[in-house]
């Protein structure tokens, strides 16, 4: 194996579900771009049928609409609100979508659009998607969508989600032993391994995708401290980032960097995470639940160096591309879905990527970045997908601000450390695996345990992480 790249980790998108809105308009913008050109211009009616999880809970979080802008060629890195309900609007008063191609699709959600609560053996969330000639299937595609907004084929593999694709690159690994042994025997940091899989310059200051990434995070936990009132979904849960945000301007001298780095991150992380919430633009990291923590340790993180723009993209590189390295070891041998592993695949992966990045962004070594990533998820380990009303806002709002507390304490100690511990992240990303299978299903995305059954009596709607 050799690791998942940069962005697909890291996946510009819009909230607020990962799995439920990214993930299912991914899935319907590949099968429209894997029919024939010849095919699309006759005229095909489509169908689709959501399975399991999807089915049962999709309606309430946005997957119709997702799917019906993704058939019309919409993606999700670049798709608005208004694109969908304009998608949705024709599809529903028309039957059909337009392509910009000009072909024409025969598609009514309210009556093309199937859901068959019963999950299918390979994932909680699956889609069939199929296209008929005059009553004849000519394709039919099975897809599902595992997390983060990735989704799977129905052969296991993974959809390219970017150009920049990790095959053929000179440096496979499949663990993290084995990641550190191209650091030694290469002398190159995890970021570097990461950019050189990649294809990519080892002068990380011209990484310009990182770049792009840093600022689409950037400018989400700006609005979420700007912005106020409530939150879409009857919680009536109101923002409160802006107001913690400016509780620790005022305590302060008048410092870029008010307060202490964990205070800022915990703030700043919140402050995604409302954005989230509020369906607004964000990166996946490594899910739209979780995506608050490596934004939030990094803005941190640059809020105390005085560093000019070459310094500024290489710090971001470094961290972002070292998050990745560990972000991919979750995909590849536990999970970055809370249906599957509960909530220590999301913010305790989240947690361990930050802590990662933090740390070689303050130039600690392979074993010390190793060590950080370890401590921040070993000590999520357990920890269950059970959010109130199925929303994603409580617990998940402030359970990212931890997280990023956790990220940036975990960096710390390993920094103190030697680079000699006794629990690999390996073998802590193995216990999140069997921890996550042994998980009674009631705390795995199903809003039916934990503290979701103690919330306020709004009828449960979907986890949508
Ligand atoms: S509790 Fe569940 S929905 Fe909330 S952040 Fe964790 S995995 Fe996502």
């Amino acid at each position: 194996m050799i690791g998942l790249a940069l962005n697909d980790i890291f996946k510009i998108g819009i909230g607020p579900s990962s799995s439920h809105t990214m993930g299912p308009m991914h899935a319907a913008h590949h099968f429209i771009g894997s029919l024939s050109p010849e095919l699309l211009t006759k005229p095909l009616a489509v169908e689709v049928t959501l399975h399991g999880s999807l089915a049962a809970t999709g309606d309430g979080h946005g997957t119709p609409g997702a799917i019906t802008a993704g058939l019309a060629g919409f993606h999700y890195e670049t798709v608005t609100l208004s694109d969908i309900h304009a998608m949705w609007q024709s599809a529903t008063t028309l039957g059909q979508l337009s392509l910009e191609s000009g072909a024409q699709l025969r598609f009514n959600p309210e009556q093309h659009l199937y859901r068959d609560t019963v999950p299918l053996s390979n994932h909680p969330n699956g889609m069939t998607f199929s296209a008929s000639l005059e009553g004849n299937v000519v394709a039919e595609t099975r897809y599902f969508s595992v997390g983060g907004g990735m989704v799977e084929d129905q052969h296991g593999h993974t959809l390219a989600t970017s150009a920049m694709q990790t095959r053929g690159g000179p440096f496979p690994y499949a663990s993290m032993n084995e990641l550190v042994d191209w650091c030694t025997r290469e002398n190159l940091s995890i970021a570097q391994v990461q950019a050189a899989n990649e294809h990519l310059s080892l002068q990380l200051e011209h990484d310009a995708m990182s770049a792009t990434l840093w600022s689409v995070m950037s400018d989400c936990i700006d609005r979420g401290l700007a912005a106020q009132g409530e939150l879409p979904g009857g919680l009536h849960v109101k923002r409160r980032a802006g107001a913690l945000w400016n509780r620790l301007l005022n305590n302060s001298q008048g410092d870029k960097a008010p307060a202490n780095a964990a205070q800022r991150a915990m703030v700043y992380a919140m402050a995604v995470n409302e954005e989230n919430a509020a369906g607004g633009r964000l990166v996946t990291a490594p899910t739209n639940g979780a995506a608050g923590i490596v934004p939030a340790v990094l803005k941190a993180h640059l809020d105390e160096h005085q560093l000019n723009e070459a310094g500024v993209n290489r710090h971001v590189s470094v961290f972002l591309r070292t998050a990745t390295a560990i972000g991919g070891l979750f995909k590849m041998n536990a999970s970055i879905s809370g249906a599957e592993v509960g909530c220590q695949g999301e913010v305790g992966a989240a947690a361990s990527m930050a802590a990662a990045g933090l740390t070689a962004a303050l130039g600690g070594n392979p074993r010390q970045i190793e060590n950080a990533a370890e401590i921040a998820v070993e000590h999520c380990l357990g920890l269950t997908c059970d959010p109130i009303g199925g929303l994603v806002q409580v617990p998940c709002i402030e359970r990212n601000g931890m997280g990023a507390v956790k990220a940036i304490a975990a960096s710390d100690l390993a920094l103190a450390g030697d680079g000699q511990f006794m629990i690999s992240l390996d073998q802590v990303i193995e216990t999140v695996r069997e921890t996550g299978r042994d998980m009674d299903s009631r705390y795995k995305e199903t809003a039916r345990g934990g503290l979701a059954i103690h919330g306020l009596k709004i009828p449960v709607t979907a986890v949508e992480c």
